[in-house]
């Protein structure tokens, strides 16, 4: 018997054998036709084994294409971006160790939040990143924050012996453990932009005030702390953030305190995760979750007379599970009301900070139709609140930026909830109530 192939059918890829009895029975031709195996993988995978090769980088490979990461990536909200996206460009030949995208994912941890196949853009982009430093594929402006927090111990470039001078002039005292030569409480970890940018200094001065009300007995550092180092991790560069971390571990380990109280969320979590590896072992504790414990001695009596809502820091909520602390103490204060924004707590949106991305605006204006701050205080905005409540230091300069650049200035303000808290005391100087 001939076979004659059905012409819609690639010859090529038909098996059959012309003569076939079997059991009697003639299956000569197409009664035994089989094909080859359909080419459904004609990639040439070469970039994608570059990052799954990588210690760090093997769970890129592990997408299956599902999607569910999609919807809740912030950046693909006002760009093309998200895990999918990016395991699929590398399957198309992307080259990511030198591509934009590299340099876009805030380390926010949602879609590893909601991916069933545990791909880890926590752990995949920090180990490209880190080849990318070493190759000298940085960013400019990236590239200059790290000379800067190298050089002189802050991603601000502000002179290291200044790091107290916030504390100059307030009506409360703020001692360094260096000079008190005791144990203390709490020792407050300040982090950088309370040090030295103007509204982080705010935010300062009112916690240093509420502190002084609760009775706490607390010191900072001052010249000898330095950046915490963990946002220089997610963007790549471990050896900075091992020097930094070496240095803050020798600091920490000469004095004794009972708590280490942290105002930034990203200091929270290297404390948490990173520095207990390297030798440094802590009671840490955000300010959020040590002022929530108070609640009762607080005594808040003054009115505050705000709609306020609310944005859930990546490295406070999903990082690291606290999202109660600080409604805890927003809904305590006088006379306010709270409004959640439609994104909130596990799937709060990013505010764009993290994972290098405070110091990468310029490259976010050139890859998306806006910076995820101003998506964000667009949400904030729509709530209907007249003020948007933040718990983490690179929040307040973000969010005020948006709030400018989105033409809000006259329907929302951005403080932080110890300048909130502050005002509940009558302890503030600025007319935040
Ligand atoms: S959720 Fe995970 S498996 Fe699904 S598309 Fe995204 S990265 Fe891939
Ligand atoms: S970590 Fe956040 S920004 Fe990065 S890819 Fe996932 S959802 Fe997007």
């Amino acid at each position: 018997m001939t076979s004659k192939v059905n012409p819609k059918v690639e010859p090529d890829h038909v098996l059959e054998l012309e003569h076939a009895v079997i059991d009697d029975m003639d299956i000569s031709g197409h009664w035994n036709r089989m094909f080859e195996q359909r080419v459904i993988f004609d990639y040439d995978i070469g970039q994608l084994d570059r990052v799954t090769d990588l210690d760090g980088g093997e769970s890129m490979g592990w997408c299956y294409q599902c999607g569910q990461c999609v919807p809740v990536c912030p950046v693909d909200h006002v760009g093309s971006y998200g895990p999918r996206k990016i395991f699929r460009n590398l399957q198309l030949g992307q080259d990511l160790f030198t591509d934009d995208d590299l340099w876009l994912c805030t380390t926010c941890a949602n879609c590893l939040r909601v991916c069933p196949k545990e791909v880890d853009m926590l752990q995949i982009m920090p180990a490209v990143r880190k080849e990318a430093v070493l190759a000298g594929g940085v960013p400019a402006e990236l590239q200059d924050v790290f000379e800067k927090t190298a050089r002189y111990g802050n991603p601000l470039g502000q002179n290291a012996k200044r790091r107290a001078a916030w504390t100059k002039g307030l009506d409360v005292e703020v001692p360094l453990i260096s000079e008190l030569g005791r144990k203390v409480d709490v020792l407050w970890w300040v982090s950088d932009y309370p040090a030295y940018h103007p509204r982080g200094i705010d935010a300062s001065r009112a916690l240093a005030r509420v502190l002084h009300h609760l009775g706490v007995d607390f010191a900072i550092l001052g010249a000898e702390e330095r950046h915490d180092g963990d946002s220089m991790l997610r963007a790549g560069e471990t050896g900075l953030f091992e020097m930094l971390a070496e240095h803050n571990i020798e600091v920490l380990n000469n004095y004794e305190f009972d708590v280490l109280l942290t105002t930034d969320p990203h200091a929270y979590n290297a404390f948490l995760h990173e520095y207990p590896q390297r030798g440094g072992t802590y009671n840490v504790v955000h300010y959020t979750q040590f002022l929530e414990q108070r609640l009762d001695e607080l005594g808040l009596s003054e009115t505050i007379d705000r709609t306020i809502t609310f944005h859930d820091p990546c490295y406070l909520g999903r990082h690291n599970g606290e999202y109660d602390a600080p409604r805890s103490l927003i809904d305590a204060l006088p006379g306010s009301e709270f409004v959640e924004m439609w994104r909130n707590r596990e799937n709060g949106y990013c505010c764009g900070g993290g994972g290098g991305g405070m110091w990468l605006d310029g490259l976010a204006a050139d890859n998306q139709s806006m910076r995820l701050s101003e998506k964000r205080v667009l949400e904030a905005v729509e709530t209907g609140a007249d003020t948007l409540c933040v718990v983490c230091p690179y929040e307040v300069s973000r969010f005020e930026d948006a709030v400018k650049s989105t033409n809000n200035d006259d329907k929302l303000e951005v403080l932080d909830i110890a300048e909130l808290l502050a005002a509940a005391l009558g302890l503030s100087n600025a007319q935040v109530g």
